[in-house]
């Protein structure tokens, strides 16, 4: 007998591109329709922000001093994301990554992901940290059932390091990673956010931590979602300058163009362990396949993160909201996404809400 409320799994395959996978079913016999938006792209990726506050202050991101933080009743609780998690994989979601702020300053992040094991084994379960807690916290978070990490670090030199994140803990954050790797959270992404004339000659420094630590480190576009709006167009580094860099020292063979991913993915060419990828936010959007939607750690869904507007959930979910009823509420906003973000337009606008209050 399942436990009320677990997945099931039947023998159709579903209507999900990339996903050879069998729908969804409750154990009373429903299957609910893909979530589609009006182009026809399936939304199969949640990311969820657990909590707005964050041990660091990235300069692309936060200021000095934070940010006017949620009140504790204002974030959803453990058993508010767990009801949301398990209506929305009903209803297709496939993989859930929790993000922040910083998901690991969250006391009861193990909690929360073993409740979301709890919902459905075959969840793909990961996590977007900034890695300075994961020496403590990667053994527990492995046992409570998360599948792997991306790891956030922008400069492999320390000062660097301190002067883009406000704090002096590349060594700690790099310990983190080992840590996640003997607990088996892999496999590991890096994620690298590169700015123009700050940390854009790390490009082949970074190949080169991909080949030792046999990790994938991802490139990501600087995008305008800095909370002290210092973002320039000019500073972005586009993906394939780094690419052609990183060609030049260890050659590349394609893994993958981006497809619902967001990143191109190429293995090195000579056989060396390790991956790179790239994140061309802004001069190669990929809005196209988008197949992902959010939640912010105040229960608002958002279908993209430049999204200028956010329906509410949290309301529903507090005031005795049908697992139907709240299915149908985020069906309508799927069902109205937009076809894609305009960084590179004149009449661009950026979202009232930065980075780490989307949840990236
Ligand atoms: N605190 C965690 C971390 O840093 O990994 C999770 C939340 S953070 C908002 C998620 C990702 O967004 C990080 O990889 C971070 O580097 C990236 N990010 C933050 N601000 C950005 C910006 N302005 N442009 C591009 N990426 C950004
Ligand atoms: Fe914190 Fe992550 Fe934002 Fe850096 S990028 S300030 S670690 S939320």
């Amino acid at each position: 007998m399942l436990p009320a409320g677990r997945l099931v799994r039947q023998g159709a395959p579903a209507a999900v591109p990339g996903k050879a996978e069998c729908p969804p079913m409750w154990n009373d016999g429903s299957v609910r329709d893909p979530l589609v938006d009006r182009f026809g792209r399936v939304a199969t990726d949640l990311r969820v922000s657990v909590i707005d506050r964050c041990n660091f202050r990235c300069t692309y991101c936060m200021p000095a001093e934070g940010l006017p933080w949620l009140d504790r009743e204002e974030i959803l609780t453990a058993d508010e994301i767990e009801r949301l998690v398990r209506t929305l994989v009903a209803s297709g979601i496939r993989e859930v990554k929790l993000t922040g702020g910083e998901p690991t300053v969250r006391p009861d992040l193990p909690d929360i992901v073993a409740r979301l094991r709890g919902i459905d084994d075959a969840l793909e379960l990961s996590l977007t940290t900034n890695g300075y807690l994961l020496d403590r916290l990667a053994g527990p978070l492995a046992e409570a059932g998360l599948d792997r990490v991306t790891i956030s670090c922008d400069s492999l030199l320390r000062h660097r390091f301190a002067e883009m994140t406000r704090r002096d803990a590349l060594g700690r954050v790099l310990s983190g990673l080992r840590s996640a790797a003997t607990a088996g959270l892999r496999p590991i992404k890096v994620n690298c956010v590169v700015i123009g004339g700050t940390n854009d000659d790390e490009a082949v420094g970074f190949a080169g931590l991909a080949r030792e630590a046999d990790v994938e480190v991802r490139f990501i576009e600087y995008m305008p979602l800095d909370a002290e709006r210092r973002w320039e167009r000019d500073k972005v580094v586009p993906s394939a300058v780094l690419r052609d860099r990183i060609n030049a020292v260890h050659p590349l063979a394609t893994v993958n163009g981006h497809g619902p991913q967001p990143a191109t993915t190429f293995r090195f060419a000579d056989g060396a362990p390790g991956r790179v990828g790239f994140i061309a936010s802004v001069t190669e959007p990929f809005c196209e396949t988008c197949n992902r939607i959010r939640i912010t750690a105040d229960g608002q869904l958002r279908t993209c993160l430049f999204s200028l507007d956010e329906t509410d959930l949290r309301t529903p979910l507090r005031s005795g909201a049908t697992d139907e009823d709240l299915d149908a509420v985020v069906r309508e906003a799927v069902g109205e996404k937009w076809a894609g973000h305009r960084i590179d337009h004149p009449d661009f606008v950026r979202p009232g809400r930065s980075m780490s209050m989307i949840g990236g």
